[in-house]
């Protein structure tokens, strides 16, 4: 018997608004200052009001429309969903139940259930002991009490570890591009459940509910894991129990944690203190058009404008600002080289020098792109000097870093630092007759046609003008000193 997984995801994601979902306090949830960011409404005393966070709502309005979801036309409302537990003190928490803000959408051919809004809760630290006790406490820390959380649900569409992690990573990609979430899965910004259940002949199987999985390893781990576990559970003709289960990071097993709770257990009823919300009134067409260009589009124009591989077109579209700094220096490059039959080689200059050059500065400075001094434009005049013969690469590599240090354009560091190519032919013609002289056993082997030997003779040359000669005028006249 072969069981089918089937797979799906409950994405909690916070989001980056300036304040918290019901209330006026800062939205801060790594402040470390416990309790600083705090008050009636998110300490849920009794007898205050909450208000709905207009620019939360926009924000998952904003998602679900990027993803071809539908907002809720008969009106979005939100519902108390109670349980007990030390780090919701109202003993309810603020969620939506039936009538979500976003209903359908798909990414990566998955298709999305529903996309909500409702509040995180306090952060608990457990095992501290507290003054004048030997008792071992635990503490609450309500900065994070009541930051606006969205969570998004997926149909059961997905088959294994690897698809729900690359689900997951398209959606962390498109909630930056959107400037949503910064859905940093380290910081708890972005928090991954997964459901899985086994089918055998269509017959859908009892579905477990996978948590604690606070990174994209552990994700695709804990759901292999999982669907090995369960086949074991079923080829020994048991059944699989239906419940909630911890990923455990150390053993590298999912660990059974509570027998999963129904939807009725929660009693959700609609909350009383908060308005049906009328999406019509949110400004739809407004917000789709401040949706930017989004990653797999850019893929796919990467690929047709400049010829770039998908290994590459990823390298960028990974991180927007680098994306736009490609392009920028792009079009520079366009508009002093002619876009002639060269144009993807030289295409391909520049992003070697972007990936490899100048990320690597990057990481040697642990900057980010934005902190860079080097515009586009005079990156890609570097860039265009090297095509132009003007500028060795050895060279290069040294001016890169001038300008990552003052901010200068190539040309003017180069003519400052006395820099600039030899191509006075004169001294490079001696330079290469000295090479020539020196080195009998090469020069019989270039005059054989070895194209090893032409190669050493050149880079002798080019050692000997300091790294400053153009390789092709040193090539030129190597030939026209040896033709004869
Ligand atoms: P619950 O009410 O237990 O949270 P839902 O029906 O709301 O369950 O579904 C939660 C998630 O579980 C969704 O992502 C959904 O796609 C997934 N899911 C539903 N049924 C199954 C199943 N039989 N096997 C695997 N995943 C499932
Ligand atoms: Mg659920
Ligand atoms: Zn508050």
């Amino acid at each position: 018997m072969t069981y089918q997984p089937t797979i799906g995801l409950e994405i909690h994601v916070e989001l980056k608004t300036a304040t918290k979902m019901f209330c006026g306090c800062l939205n801060e949830p790594d402040e470390k200052k416990p309790n600083f960011n705090v008050c009636p409404v998110c300490l849920g005393h009794p007898g205050t009001l909450p208000t709905i966070n207009k620019k939360a709502v926009e924000a998952v309005l904003k998602l679900g429309l990027a993803l071809n979801g539908n907002p809720s036309t008969g009106g979005s409302k939100f519902d108390r969903k109670n349980y007990f537990y030390p780090d919701l003190p109202k003993g309810y928490q603020i969620s939506q139940y039936d009538k979500p803000l976003i209903s359908g959408g798909e990414l990566k051919g998955i298709k999305i259930r529903r996309v909500h809004l409702e509040e995180d809760t306090a952060r608990l630290l457990h095992g501290g002991v507290s003054a004048g006790t030997e008792q071992s406490s635990s503490f609450a820390d309500f900065n994070r009490a009541g930051v606006p959380l969205m969570e998004l649900v997926t149909e059961p569409d997905i088959k294994n570890g690897k698809e729900a992690v690359a689900f997951a990573r398209e959606l962390q990609l498109i909630l930056r591009y959107l400037g949503i979430s910064d859905a940093d899965m380290e910081k708890g910004h972005m928090r991954i459940e997964a459901n899985l259940s086994l089918s055998a002949d269509r017959v859908l199987g009892t579905k477990v509910e996978v948590k604690n999985l606070n990174s994209f390893r552990a994700a695709e781990e804990a759901i292999d894991y999982e669907i090995k576990r369960q086949t074991g559970v079923l080829e020994k003709r048991e059944k699989v129990v239906q419940e909630t289960r911890g990923w455990n990071e150390n053993k590298k097993i999912t660990v059974s944690q509570r027998i999963k709770e129904e939807a009725h257990d929660y009693r959700y009823f609609p909350e009383p203190d908060l308005p049906v919300l009328n999406l019509g009134e949110f400004r739809l067409e407004e917000i789709k058009a401040e949706i930017p260009e989004l990653p797999e589009q850019i893929r796919t124009r990467f690929s047709k404008e400049y010829g770039l591989s998908p290994e590459q077109a990823e390298i960028l579209v990974v991180d927007r600002r680098l994306a736009e700094y490609f392009e920028e220096s792009a079009s520079e490059l366009f508009s002093e080289i002619s876009e002639d039959e060269n144009k993807f080689k030289n295409i391909q200059l520049l992003f070697n020098y972007l990936a490899s050059d100048l990320k690597g500065l990057l990481n040697e400075k642990c900057l980010d792109i934005g902190d860079l001094k080097i515009s586009p434009e005079n990156f890609s005049d570097l860039v265009v000097l090297i095509i132009k013969g003007e500028l060795s690469s050895r060279l290069a590599k040294d001016i890169l870093r001038e300008m990552a240090e003052s901010g200068l354009d190539p040309r003017r560091i180069i003519a400052e630092k006395n820099l600039s190519q030899i191509s006075d032919e004169k001294i490079i013609e001696q330079a290469v007759a000295e090479v020539i002289a020196q080195n009998n056993k090469a020069v019989e082997d270039y005059r054989n046609g070895k194209e090893s030997a032409a190669q050493f003779l050149v880079g002798q040359s080019m050692k000997k003008s300091g790294g400053r000669a153009d390789p092709r005028k040193i090539r030129e006249i190597l030939n026209r000193l040896l033709s004869s």
